[in-house]
């Protein structure tokens, strides 16, 4: 299929992608920032986006602060236009290096090599594993628009299917990681490698600052899951807690019935995925 009819431009900078998509939209175009035209290709080939003008981020890829990753304190900042690809081959560190590993669940290696970070968090698929990453590790999406620059803390980020804080004239410039975790991990079930996740689930187990259970494809957005960090922190790490977390995760959800999969589905992959990835959190911290 091919996509409506659609006018093209070029961003040369930051401003310049804000400054148009203000004129296109004063001059009554319904135009859209494009990236690595990974999810939003697709949907306007099947015409479930129409956008009349496209500002392609493209030529921003130049900009090291777009493409590259900051260490400051203890936070990461990853810039917006960096790939899943670029991440999933960085040497991040033990504290952030689940990133890097959770990039393997995001489709094939062509849609890894051109998809962005910021162009996941701002599509909002309930089961990206970005969007699951941004509460895992408390992300602030930092963004750039016509009143100036705006930081969204993931808790307030993602509103219900494909329904972000960020607004239309807004250019998201970096996603900032501020909860560093040795022990996390992302797993998922999808029924073919690349295909996008039914249930996936991310966990970190931190003693201090308290656990994270954190669950896609179980409501419109990925969601916290509080009955079960409450456990995690409750309780000595090992395979009795991990269950009884993932048994407590499937029971406080009321995940969609859906062709995809029912239910009662839904809520065995949640059980199974969370003790799943506390396992595997528990094993990477080490003796940490
Ligand atoms: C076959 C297939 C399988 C896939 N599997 C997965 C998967 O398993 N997991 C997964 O997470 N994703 C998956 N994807 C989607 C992929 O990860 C996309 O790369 C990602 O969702 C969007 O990133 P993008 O850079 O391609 O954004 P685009 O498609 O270019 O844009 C997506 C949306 O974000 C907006 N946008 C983009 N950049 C910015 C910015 N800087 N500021 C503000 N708005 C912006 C656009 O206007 C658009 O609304 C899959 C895609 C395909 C085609």
């Amino acid at each position: 299929m091919k996509p409506a009819a659609f006018r093209y431009h070029r961003a040369h900078d930051v401003t310049d992608a804000v400054g148009l998509l203000g004129e296109l939209a004063a001059a009554g175009e319904d135009p859209k920032l494009i990236a690595g035209g990974q999810s939003l290709m697709p949907m306007m080939n099947f015409r479930l986006a129409r956008p009349t003008a496209l500002v392609d981020l493209g030529p921003l890829r130049r900009d090291p602060a777009l493409n590259s990753f900051r260490r400051t304190g203890s936070s990461l900042t990853i810039g917006a236009l960096v790939t899943h690809r670029a991440v999933e081959l960085a040497e991040l560190g033990p504290d952030f290096d689940v990133l890097s590993r959770a990039m393997r669940w995001v489709g094939h290696l062509p849609i890894r090599s051109r998809g962005t970070v910021a162009g996941s968090v701002v599509h909002g698929d309930a089961t990206a594993e970005w969007c699951l990453l941004a509460l895992l590790l408390d992300a602030v999406v930092v963004a750039e628009g016509p009143r100036g620059p705006r930081e969204i803390p993931a808790a307030e980020m993602f509103h219900g299917f494909y329904t972000t804080a960020v607004e239309p004239d807004e250019v998201v410039t970096a996603v900032r990681f501020t909860r560093p975790s040795p022990r996390a991990a992302l797993t998922e079930f999808a029924r073919r490698h690349g295909d996008f996740a039914i249930v996936d689930a991310a966990v970190s187990i931190d003693a201090e600052r308290g656990g994270r259970v954190v669950l896609g494809g179980v409501a419109p957005a990925p969601v916290r899951v509080p009955e079960a960090e409450a456990l995690l922190d409750g309780g000595v790490p090992g395979p009795e807690l991990f269950a009884a977390c993932g048994a407590a995760a499937a029971a406080a959800i009321d995940p969609p019935d859906d062709a995809a999969g029912s239910a009662a589905y839904r809520r065995r992959l949640a059980r199974t995925l969370v003790t799943q990835a506390l396992h595997e959190a528990w094993e990477k911290g080490g003796t940490r």
